[in-house]
């Protein structure tokens, strides 16, 4: 599984730290922080992003 940035579509993030925040992820391709990421068993989904398919986020 990879986690997808959902401001640059990339699977570029890793875990910041995990608290009383929850876990927040932080982008290595843009600057992107935060705890809502995108999880996906492909590295090529930010092209199926574009076409809006976020139904596999439900979780
Ligand atoms: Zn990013």
């Amino acid at each position: 599984m990879v986690l997808i940035c959902p401001q640059c579509g990339k699977a570029a993030l890793y875990l910041e730290t995990g608290g009383v925040m929850g876990d927040i992820y932080r982008c290595k391709n843009c600057t992107y922080i935060g705890n809502f990421v995108i999880e996906s068993d492909d590295p090529d989904l930010s092209n199926e992003l574009e076409e809006g398919r976020r139904a596999e986020l439900g979780r």
